[in-house]
Protein backbone atom coordinates (compact mmCIF):
# COMPACT_ATOMS: atom_id res chain seq x y z
CA UNK A 1 0.00 0.00 0.00
CA UNK A 2 1.27 3.66 -0.93
CA UNK A 3 1.04 5.84 2.31
CA UNK A 4 0.98 10.27 1.92
CA UNK A 5 2.29 11.33 5.72
CA UNK A 6 2.00 15.06 5.87
CA UNK A 7 4.35 16.81 8.32
CA UNK A 8 7.19 18.11 8.62
CA UNK A 9 8.07 17.67 12.66
CA UNK A 10 10.24 15.40 15.04
CA UNK A 11 6.28 14.03 15.64
CA UNK A 12 6.01 12.77 12.18
CA UNK A 13 9.54 11.65 11.69
CA UNK A 14 8.78 9.34 14.31
CA UNK A 15 5.52 7.88 12.38
CA UNK A 16 7.38 7.92 9.32
CA UNK A 17 9.89 5.70 10.84
CA UNK A 18 7.79 3.50 12.68
CA UNK A 19 5.52 3.00 9.62
CA UNK A 20 8.64 1.80 7.70
CA UNK A 21 8.84 -1.09 9.87
CA UNK A 22 5.74 -2.45 8.28
CA UNK A 23 5.67 -4.80 5.58
CA UNK A 24 2.46 -3.27 4.90
CA UNK A 25 3.84 -0.18 2.84
CA UNK A 26 4.86 -0.19 -0.82
CA UNK A 27 5.87 3.38 -0.86
CA UNK A 28 5.68 5.75 1.79
CA UNK A 29 5.88 9.55 0.49
CA UNK A 30 5.77 12.59 3.03
CA UNK A 31 5.07 15.91 2.58
CA UNK A 32 7.25 18.31 3.02
CA UNK A 33 9.15 15.88 5.18
CA UNK A 34 12.57 17.37 6.88
CA UNK A 35 15.83 15.81 6.29
CA UNK A 36 15.75 12.68 8.70
CA UNK A 37 11.86 12.01 7.41
CA UNK A 38 14.01 11.37 3.79
CA UNK A 39 15.74 8.91 5.36
CA UNK A 40 12.64 7.17 5.91
CA UNK A 41 9.88 8.27 3.25
CA UNK A 42 10.06 9.80 -0.45
CA UNK A 43 9.68 13.46 0.00
CA UNK A 44 7.69 15.33 -2.14
CA UNK A 45 7.01 19.14 -1.99
CA UNK A 46 2.81 19.80 -1.57
CA UNK A 47 0.73 22.93 -0.61
CA UNK A 48 -1.30 21.02 2.02
CA UNK A 49 -3.54 23.47 2.22
CA UNK A 50 -4.29 23.09 -1.52
CA UNK A 51 -6.50 19.78 -0.76
CA UNK A 52 -6.85 19.45 -4.75
CA UNK A 53 -3.15 19.42 -5.38
CA UNK A 54 -2.82 16.54 -2.63
CA UNK A 55 -6.05 14.62 -4.15
CA UNK A 56 -4.13 15.04 -7.63
CA UNK A 57 -1.05 13.45 -5.88
CA UNK A 58 -2.80 10.60 -4.11
CA UNK A 59 -4.96 9.88 -7.56
CA UNK A 60 -1.28 10.07 -9.43
CA UNK A 61 0.25 7.90 -6.82
CA UNK A 62 -2.23 5.36 -6.21
CA UNK A 63 -1.86 6.76 -2.33
CA UNK A 64 -4.22 4.53 -0.05
CA UNK A 65 -3.88 6.00 3.19
CA UNK A 66 -2.82 9.85 4.36
CA UNK A 67 -1.43 10.08 7.38
CA UNK A 68 -2.05 13.74 8.76
CA UNK A 69 0.39 15.11 11.37
CA UNK A 70 -0.48 18.31 12.41
CA UNK A 71 -3.40 20.46 13.85
CA UNK A 72 -3.83 23.09 11.14
CA UNK A 73 -4.75 20.84 8.30
CA UNK A 74 -7.14 19.03 10.25
CA UNK A 75 -9.01 21.79 11.25
CA UNK A 76 -8.97 22.77 7.69
CA UNK A 77 -10.98 19.97 6.52
CA UNK A 78 -8.29 18.05 4.48
CA UNK A 79 -9.11 14.91 5.97
CA UNK A 80 -13.07 15.58 4.86
CA UNK A 81 -11.62 16.60 1.11
CA UNK A 82 -9.98 13.65 0.83
CA UNK A 83 -12.74 11.34 2.16
CA UNK A 84 -15.18 13.12 -0.41
CA UNK A 85 -12.78 11.49 -3.28
CA UNK A 86 -13.01 8.19 -1.15
CA UNK A 87 -9.49 8.24 -0.10
CA UNK A 88 -8.72 6.45 3.69
CA UNK A 89 -7.71 9.21 6.09
CA UNK A 90 -6.18 8.86 9.66
CA UNK A 91 -7.21 12.19 11.20
CA UNK A 92 -10.68 13.65 11.61
CA UNK A 93 -12.70 15.66 9.96
CA UNK A 94 -13.02 19.73 10.25
CA UNK A 95 -16.44 18.82 12.61
CA UNK A 96 -14.76 16.89 14.86
CA UNK A 97 -11.47 18.38 15.14
CA UNK A 98 -13.69 21.59 16.70
CA UNK A 99 -12.46 19.59 19.95
CA UNK A 100 -9.09 21.08 19.35
CA UNK A 101 -10.21 24.27 17.31
CA UNK A 102 -12.57 25.54 19.57
CA UNK A 103 -12.52 25.29 23.54
CA UNK A 104 -15.40 26.37 24.36
CA UNK A 105 -16.95 23.27 22.01
CA UNK A 106 -14.94 20.83 23.92
CA UNK A 107 -16.28 22.42 27.47
CA UNK A 108 -19.83 22.88 26.09
CA UNK A 109 -19.97 18.87 25.24
CA UNK A 110 -18.37 18.20 28.56
CA UNK A 111 -21.23 19.68 30.83
CA UNK A 112 -23.78 18.24 28.04
CA UNK A 113 -22.25 15.18 28.47
CA UNK A 114 -20.93 14.95 32.02
CA UNK A 115 -17.48 14.85 31.44
CA UNK A 116 -15.52 16.26 34.32
CA UNK A 117 -14.05 19.10 33.54
CA UNK A 118 -13.19 22.80 35.40
CA UNK A 119 -16.44 25.01 35.82
CA UNK A 120 -16.31 27.37 33.03
CA UNK A 121 -18.38 30.47 31.15
CA UNK A 122 -17.76 31.68 27.56
CA UNK A 123 -17.94 35.04 26.51
CA UNK A 124 -18.40 37.20 23.21
CA UNK A 125 -18.21 40.41 24.66
CA UNK A 126 -15.29 42.25 26.90
CA UNK A 127 -17.60 43.75 29.75
CA UNK A 128 -19.31 40.30 30.61
CA UNK A 129 -16.16 38.13 30.99
CA UNK A 130 -14.64 41.10 33.29
CA UNK A 131 -18.09 40.75 35.51
CA UNK A 132 -18.04 37.41 35.67
CA UNK A 133 -14.35 37.76 36.81
CA UNK A 134 -15.15 40.21 39.72
CA UNK A 135 -18.14 37.64 40.53
CA UNK A 136 -15.97 34.30 40.99
CA UNK A 137 -12.60 35.87 41.91
CA UNK A 138 -8.69 34.52 40.98
CA UNK A 139 -6.87 32.29 40.34
CA UNK A 140 -8.68 32.05 37.13
CA UNK A 141 -8.06 30.65 33.99
CA UNK A 142 -8.34 32.49 30.35
CA UNK A 143 -8.67 31.22 27.38
CA UNK A 144 -8.69 32.22 23.82
CA UNK A 145 -11.61 29.98 22.44
CA UNK A 146 -9.35 29.45 19.02
CA UNK A 147 -6.27 27.96 17.83
CA UNK A 148 -3.21 29.63 19.11
CA UNK A 149 -0.34 28.07 18.70
CA UNK A 150 -0.21 26.87 22.53
CA UNK A 151 -0.18 30.55 23.40
CA UNK A 152 -3.89 31.83 23.92
CA UNK A 153 -3.98 30.28 27.67
CA UNK A 154 -3.12 32.33 30.80
CA UNK A 155 -3.07 30.75 34.39
CA UNK A 156 -3.83 33.96 36.53
CA UNK A 157 -3.20 33.61 39.78
CA UNK A 158 -4.66 37.40 40.29
CA UNK A 159 -7.21 39.70 39.43
CA UNK A 160 -4.96 42.29 37.83
CA UNK A 161 -3.10 39.96 35.68
CA UNK A 162 -6.27 38.14 34.40
CA UNK A 163 -7.83 41.42 33.76
CA UNK A 164 -4.95 41.76 31.16
CA UNK A 165 -5.35 38.84 30.05
CA UNK A 166 -8.94 39.54 28.74
CA UNK A 167 -8.18 42.65 27.88
CA UNK A 168 -5.38 41.16 25.67
CA UNK A 169 -7.58 38.81 23.79
CA UNK A 170 -10.25 41.01 23.14
CA UNK A 171 -7.36 43.18 21.96
CA UNK A 172 -6.54 40.69 19.09
CA UNK A 173 -3.40 39.56 20.87
CA UNK A 174 -4.53 36.37 19.07
CA UNK A 175 -6.44 37.42 16.20
CA UNK A 176 -9.64 36.07 15.28
CA UNK A 177 -8.63 33.13 18.26
CA UNK A 178 -9.56 35.18 20.59
CA UNK A 179 -13.08 36.44 19.43
CA UNK A 180 -14.43 34.19 22.34
CA UNK A 181 -13.06 34.00 24.99
CA UNK A 182 -13.20 31.30 28.29
CA UNK A 183 -13.16 31.81 31.64
CA UNK A 184 -12.62 28.57 33.99
CA UNK A 185 -11.60 27.38 37.40
CA UNK A 186 -7.91 26.28 37.62
CA UNK A 187 -7.64 23.21 38.28
CA UNK A 188 -4.96 21.41 41.54
CA UNK A 189 -3.34 18.35 40.51
CA UNK A 190 -0.49 17.04 38.51
CA UNK A 191 -0.91 17.06 34.94
CA UNK A 192 -0.72 13.95 32.45
CA UNK A 193 -1.37 13.23 28.71
CA UNK A 194 -3.64 10.54 27.87
CA UNK A 195 -3.79 9.14 23.85
CA UNK A 196 -6.64 7.16 22.77
CA UNK A 197 -6.90 5.82 19.01
CA UNK A 198 -10.87 6.12 17.85
CA UNK A 199 -12.18 5.11 14.60
CA UNK A 200 -15.26 6.95 14.98
CA UNK A 201 -17.22 4.13 17.26
CA UNK A 202 -14.18 2.79 19.44
CA UNK A 203 -11.72 3.92 21.18
CA UNK A 204 -8.54 2.40 22.03
CA UNK A 205 -5.89 3.36 25.08
CA UNK A 206 -2.97 3.76 23.39
CA UNK A 207 -0.34 5.13 26.35
CA UNK A 208 0.37 7.84 28.80
CA UNK A 209 3.30 10.65 28.84
CA UNK A 210 3.93 14.20 30.36
CA UNK A 211 5.79 16.57 28.69
CA UNK A 212 7.88 20.07 29.98
CA UNK A 213 6.32 22.98 28.36
CA UNK A 214 8.77 25.52 29.21
CA UNK A 215 12.24 26.17 27.88
CA UNK A 216 14.83 25.89 30.77
CA UNK A 217 15.14 23.65 33.55
CA UNK A 218 13.42 23.83 36.72
CA UNK A 219 10.37 24.32 34.40
CA UNK A 220 11.03 27.70 34.12
CA UNK A 221 11.20 30.54 30.96
CA UNK A 222 8.69 31.57 28.45
CA UNK A 223 6.35 28.46 26.70
CA UNK A 224 7.71 26.08 24.04
CA UNK A 225 5.80 23.72 21.70
CA UNK A 226 7.67 20.92 24.29
CA UNK A 227 11.24 20.41 25.30
CA UNK A 228 10.79 17.05 26.42
CA UNK A 229 8.42 14.08 27.26
CA UNK A 230 8.71 10.58 28.37
CA UNK A 231 5.85 7.67 28.76
CA UNK A 232 4.22 6.31 30.51
CA UNK A 233 3.55 9.05 33.10
CA UNK A 234 3.42 7.58 36.47
CA UNK A 235 0.76 9.54 37.78
CA UNK A 236 -1.42 7.22 35.11
CA UNK A 237 -2.20 4.12 37.66
CA UNK A 238 -4.10 0.56 35.71
CA UNK A 239 -6.98 2.45 37.96
CA UNK A 240 -6.36 5.88 36.27
CA UNK A 241 -6.21 4.82 32.89
CA UNK A 242 -9.53 2.85 33.37
CA UNK A 243 -11.17 6.10 34.92
CA UNK A 244 -9.92 7.93 32.22
CA UNK A 245 -11.43 5.72 29.69
CA UNK A 246 -14.65 5.31 31.56
CA UNK A 247 -15.36 8.77 32.55
CA UNK A 248 -13.68 11.00 29.37
CA UNK A 249 -13.07 9.06 26.43
CA UNK A 250 -16.06 6.87 26.16
CA UNK A 251 -18.18 9.80 27.16
CA UNK A 252 -16.54 11.73 24.41
CA UNK A 253 -16.72 8.80 21.69
CA UNK A 254 -20.53 8.66 22.86
CA UNK A 255 -21.36 12.24 22.44
CA UNK A 256 -19.43 13.23 19.35
CA UNK A 257 -21.37 10.54 17.56
CA UNK A 258 -24.52 11.40 18.92
CA UNK A 259 -23.40 15.67 17.77
CA UNK A 260 -23.28 13.88 14.22
CA UNK A 261 -19.58 14.19 13.88
CA UNK A 262 -18.26 11.14 15.08
CA UNK A 263 -14.40 10.94 15.71
CA UNK A 264 -11.68 9.52 13.83
CA UNK A 265 -8.31 9.62 14.76
CA UNK A 266 -5.74 10.35 17.67
CA UNK A 267 -7.50 11.47 20.82
CA UNK A 268 -4.75 13.39 23.28
CA UNK A 269 -6.60 14.11 26.25
CA UNK A 270 -4.89 16.49 28.62
CA UNK A 271 -5.50 15.81 31.97
CA UNK A 272 -5.27 16.95 35.10
CA UNK A 273 -5.28 14.64 38.22
CA UNK A 274 -6.95 15.92 40.88
CA UNK A 275 -7.70 14.76 44.17
CA UNK A 276 -11.07 13.68 42.78
CA UNK A 277 -9.58 12.18 39.51
CA UNK A 278 -8.98 12.97 35.98
CA UNK A 279 -10.23 15.95 35.00
CA UNK A 280 -10.21 16.98 31.27
CA UNK A 281 -7.88 20.47 30.90
CA UNK A 282 -8.01 20.28 26.69
CA UNK A 283 -8.41 17.95 23.70
CA UNK A 284 -5.69 17.54 20.52
CA UNK A 285 -7.08 15.76 17.77
CA UNK A 286 -3.64 14.53 16.72
CA UNK A 287 -0.46 13.14 18.34
CA UNK A 288 1.92 15.88 20.77
CA UNK A 289 5.06 16.62 19.69
CA UNK A 290 7.47 15.20 21.08
CA UNK A 291 5.19 13.14 23.01
CA UNK A 292 4.50 10.78 20.29
CA UNK A 293 8.42 10.14 20.13
CA UNK A 294 9.02 8.15 23.55
CA UNK A 295 5.34 6.88 22.14
CA UNK A 296 6.52 5.35 18.49
CA UNK A 297 9.71 4.05 20.60
CA UNK A 298 7.67 1.99 23.05
CA UNK A 299 4.75 0.81 20.39
CA UNK A 300 5.57 -2.96 19.79
CA UNK A 301 2.52 -2.98 16.81
CA UNK A 302 2.46 -2.30 13.64
CA UNK A 303 1.34 1.29 13.25
CA UNK A 304 0.08 1.11 9.52
CA UNK A 305 -2.19 -2.37 10.64
CA UNK A 306 -3.24 0.60 13.81
CA UNK A 307 -3.76 3.39 11.89
CA UNK A 308 -5.95 1.93 8.95
CA UNK A 309 -8.39 0.19 11.22
CA UNK A 310 -8.75 3.70 12.68
CA UNK A 311 -9.46 5.03 9.28
CA UNK A 312 -11.29 2.34 8.00
CA UNK A 313 -13.83 1.73 11.08
CA UNK A 314 -12.19 -1.36 12.27
CA UNK A 315 -10.81 -1.26 15.73
CA UNK A 316 -13.61 -3.10 17.74
CA UNK A 317 -11.64 -5.84 18.88
CA UNK A 318 -8.16 -4.83 18.46
CA UNK A 319 -5.25 -5.18 20.73
CA UNK A 320 -2.20 -2.86 20.63
CA UNK A 321 0.93 -3.93 22.38
CA UNK A 322 3.96 -2.07 24.13
CA UNK A 323 7.22 -2.79 25.14
CA UNK A 324 7.49 -3.37 28.62
CA UNK A 325 9.94 -0.17 28.64
CA UNK A 326 10.20 3.81 29.36
CA UNK A 327 11.25 5.85 26.61
CA UNK A 328 12.27 9.63 27.05
CA UNK A 329 12.78 12.57 24.55
CA UNK A 330 15.10 15.54 24.84
CA UNK A 331 14.90 18.15 22.64
CA UNK A 332 17.97 20.09 21.29
CA UNK A 333 16.47 23.64 19.82
CA UNK A 334 18.04 26.32 18.31
CA UNK A 335 19.28 28.74 20.51
CA UNK A 336 17.18 31.75 21.05
CA UNK A 337 13.93 29.72 21.01
CA UNK A 338 10.81 30.28 21.44
CA UNK A 339 12.28 33.50 20.45
CA UNK A 340 14.51 34.40 17.39
CA UNK A 341 17.25 32.15 16.40
CA UNK A 342 19.09 31.46 13.50
CA UNK A 343 19.23 29.11 11.18
CA UNK A 344 21.47 27.10 8.71
CA UNK A 345 24.26 26.35 11.86
CA UNK A 346 25.78 22.68 11.18
CA UNK A 347 24.70 19.29 13.20
CA UNK A 348 27.48 16.56 13.31
CA UNK A 349 27.32 13.36 15.71
CA UNK A 350 23.49 12.63 15.18
CA UNK A 351 24.78 8.91 13.64
CA UNK A 352 27.03 8.35 16.48
CA UNK A 353 24.03 9.54 18.84
CA UNK A 354 21.68 7.14 17.69
CA UNK A 355 24.62 3.71 17.55
CA UNK A 356 22.61 2.28 20.44
CA UNK A 357 20.28 0.23 19.37
CA UNK A 358 17.96 1.45 22.10
CA UNK A 359 18.79 5.64 21.23
CA UNK A 360 16.57 7.56 18.33
CA UNK A 361 17.28 10.95 17.19
CA UNK A 362 14.05 12.21 15.13
CA UNK A 363 14.57 15.04 13.36
CA UNK A 364 12.54 18.45 13.59
CA UNK A 365 13.44 21.27 11.66
CA UNK A 366 16.60 19.90 9.94
CA UNK A 367 17.55 20.11 5.99
CA UNK A 368 20.89 18.79 4.35
CA UNK A 369 23.57 21.40 2.98
CA UNK A 370 24.92 21.02 -0.17
CA UNK A 371 27.59 19.00 0.28
CA UNK A 372 24.95 16.51 2.59
CA UNK A 373 26.07 18.11 5.85
CA UNK A 374 23.16 18.37 8.47
CA UNK A 375 21.68 22.00 9.03
CA UNK A 376 19.16 23.67 11.94
CA UNK A 377 16.34 24.78 9.91
CA UNK A 378 13.98 25.60 12.62
CA UNK A 379 13.37 26.10 16.63
CA UNK A 380 13.26 23.04 17.65
CA UNK A 381 15.74 20.54 15.65
CA UNK A 382 16.32 17.26 16.99
CA UNK A 383 14.47 14.82 19.38
CA UNK A 384 16.88 12.63 20.87
CA UNK A 385 14.64 9.94 22.71
CA UNK A 386 15.87 6.41 24.37
CA UNK A 387 14.36 3.70 26.13
CA UNK A 388 15.02 2.49 29.54
CA UNK A 389 13.86 -0.02 31.64
CA UNK A 390 12.91 3.18 34.15
CA UNK A 391 12.51 6.35 32.77
CA UNK A 392 15.80 7.00 35.05
CA UNK A 393 17.58 4.80 32.57
CA UNK A 394 16.20 6.27 29.79
CA UNK A 395 17.22 9.93 30.48
CA UNK A 396 20.80 8.41 31.71
CA UNK A 397 20.62 7.05 28.00
CA UNK A 398 19.27 10.18 26.05
CA UNK A 399 21.85 12.45 27.71
CA UNK A 400 24.54 10.16 27.03
CA UNK A 401 23.50 10.49 23.04
CA UNK A 402 23.00 13.88 23.76
CA UNK A 403 26.57 13.97 24.59
CA UNK A 404 27.70 12.72 21.46
CA UNK A 405 26.31 15.67 19.07
CA UNK A 406 27.82 18.64 18.54
CA UNK A 407 26.26 21.69 17.81
CA UNK A 408 27.18 24.79 19.39
CA UNK A 409 24.40 26.95 18.34
CA UNK A 410 22.06 24.59 19.94
CA UNK A 411 20.64 23.97 23.49
CA UNK A 412 18.32 21.48 25.62
CA UNK A 413 17.37 21.28 28.96
CA UNK A 414 19.38 19.16 31.53
CA UNK A 415 16.12 17.61 33.10
CA UNK A 416 13.85 16.25 31.35
CA UNK A 417 11.94 13.53 33.56
CA UNK A 418 12.70 15.23 36.58
CA UNK A 419 9.48 14.73 38.08
CA UNK A 420 9.59 10.91 37.23
CA UNK A 421 12.89 10.52 38.57
CA UNK A 422 12.47 11.87 41.83
CA UNK A 423 9.71 9.54 41.86
CA UNK A 424 11.63 6.61 40.85
CA UNK A 425 14.30 7.84 43.51
CA UNK A 426 11.91 8.25 46.39
CA UNK A 427 10.08 4.34 45.53
P1 LIG B 1 -4.34 24.17 27.25
O1 LIG B 1 -3.82 24.82 26.01
O2 LIG B 1 -5.81 24.31 27.47
O3 LIG B 1 -3.82 22.77 27.46
O4 LIG B 1 -3.61 24.93 28.43
C1 LIG B 1 -2.22 25.01 28.50
C2 LIG B 1 -1.75 24.76 29.91
O5 LIG B 1 -2.40 25.67 30.80
C3 LIG B 1 -2.13 23.39 30.44
O6 LIG B 1 -1.19 22.42 30.05
C4 LIG B 1 -2.12 23.63 31.92
O7 LIG B 1 -0.80 23.64 32.44
C5 LIG B 1 -2.67 25.03 32.03
N1 LIG B 1 -4.13 25.01 32.27
C6 LIG B 1 -5.10 25.12 31.34
N2 LIG B 1 -6.32 25.04 31.92
C7 LIG B 1 -6.11 24.89 33.24
C8 LIG B 1 -6.96 24.78 34.39
N3 LIG B 1 -8.29 24.82 34.28
N4 LIG B 1 -6.38 24.65 35.59
C9 LIG B 1 -5.04 24.64 35.73
N5 LIG B 1 -4.18 24.75 34.70
C10 LIG B 1 -4.69 24.87 33.47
Amino acid sequence: MNILLVGSGGREHALAWKMARSGRVSTLFATPGNAGICEEAECVSLDASDHGAVISFCRANDVRLVVIGPEAPLVAGLADDLRGEGIAVFGPGRAAARLEGSKSFTKDMCRRYGIPTAAYETFDDEAAALAYLEERGAPVVVKADGLAAGKGVIVASGMDEARAAIGDIFGGAFGAAGARVVLEDMLVGEEASFFALCDGRTALPLATAQDHKRAYDGDEGPNTGGMGAYSPAPVMTEEMNARVMEEIINPTMRAMADMGCPFSGVLYAGLMITEKGPELIEYNVRFGDPECQPLMMRLDSDLVDMLEAAASGDLAGGRIDWLDEAALTVVMAARGYPGSYEKGSVIEGVERAGEDERVKVFHAGTTRGEGGELLAAGGRVLNVTALGATISEAQRRAYEAVEKINWPEGFCRKDIGWRAVAREKGA
